[in-house]
C-alpha cells in the first residue's frame, strides 16, 4: 500500500484538488476533516469530544485522529493506498502514518495567509453534491448548483475567528511536516494561489 498525502493550509484547496485527483488515481480520499465533521453530526463520542476543537479552529488531539484513521485504512477501498486530504497535520501523526503505509507523494498546496481569509470566509459548497463554491471567486449558478439536489451548506468554523486559530495551528505544529517529509524527497510544492485546473495539471505532474 502506498498513499498520497495533500498537505497546505486551511482553504489551500485541498479538498477540491482530492477529489478531482481522487477521479484519475482511484485512491479514495480520506479527509480527517469531513470524517470529524460527519462523527459531530452523528453525536458518536468522537464527534463530541471533537467539536470543541473544531469551533475553536485547535487541532483535535492526536489519539482520536489516529485512531480514525487506523479503522478508516482496514476498508477494503483503501488496500491499494488512499489520498489523505488534512492528515497528518503534527509529527506524531505522521509518525503513525509511517507505521501504517508508505507515502509515495506529499503535494503541498502553497497559498499565502492574506489570501486565506477571503478564500475561506466566502466559502460554501452544495450539500447534494459537495461541490465547493465562493461568495466571490466562483459563485454557484442562480438557483443552485446544476446537480439537481442544491442545498447550500456553510461550515461552522469558516468565519472570519476561527480562520486566524487555524493558521496559527498550521504553522505551529503543521508546517514543520515540510522539512519532514522535504528530507525524504517526497515533498512537491505547488502554488495554490491560481485557476483550479492549473493545480490539478500540476499535481497530476508530479504524481507521475
Ligand atoms: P479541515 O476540514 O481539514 O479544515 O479540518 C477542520 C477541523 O477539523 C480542523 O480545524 C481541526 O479542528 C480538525 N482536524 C481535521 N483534521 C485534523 C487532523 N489531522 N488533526 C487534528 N485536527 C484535525
Amino acid at each position: 500500500m502506498s498513499s498520497i498525502v495533500l498537505f497546505g493550509p486551511p482553504g489551500a484547496g485541498k479538498g477540491t484538488q482530492a477529489e478531482r485527483i481522487t477521479e484519475k488515481t482511484g485512491f479514495p480520499q480520506v479527509s480527517t476533516g469531513d470524517m470529524l465533521r460527519a462523527a459531530v453530526k452523528a453525536g458518536t463520542e468522537t464527534g463530541l469530544l471533537a467539536k470543541s476543537f473544531m469551533e475553536a479552529g485547535q487541532l483535535v488531539p492526536d489519539e482520536v485522529i489516529i485512531d480514525l484513521i487506523q479503522q478508516r485504512i482496514t476498508h477494503p477501498d483503501a488496500a491499494h493506498g488512499v489520498m489523505f486530504d488534512g492528515f497528518p497535520r503534527t509529527i506524531p501523526q505522521a509518525e503513525a502514518l509511517a507505521t501504517i503505509t508508505e507515502v509515495s507523494h506529499v503535494i503541498a498546496i502553497e497559498v499565502p495567509d492574506e489570501r486565506i481569509v477571503d478564500r475561506i470566509c466566502g466559502r460554501y459548497s452544495c450539500a447534494g453534491c459537495g461541490n465547493v463554491y465562493h461568495d466571490t471567486f466562483n459563485p454557484a449558478p442562480e438557483g443552485g448548483c446544476e446537480c439537481g439536489k442544491w442545498e447550500e451548506k456553510r461550515r461552522a468554523d469558516d468565519n472570519a475567528d476561527t480562520v486566524m486559530s487555524r493558521l496559527a495551528a498550521y504553522h505551529e505544529q503543521t508546517s514543520p511536516l515540510a522539512g519532514w517529509y522535504e528530507r525524504e524527497g517526497i515533498f512537491h510544492r505547488i502554488n495554490g494561489d491560481r485557476p483550479i485546473d492549473a493545480i490539478t495539471e500540476d499535481i497530476l505532474t508530479a504524481l507521475n
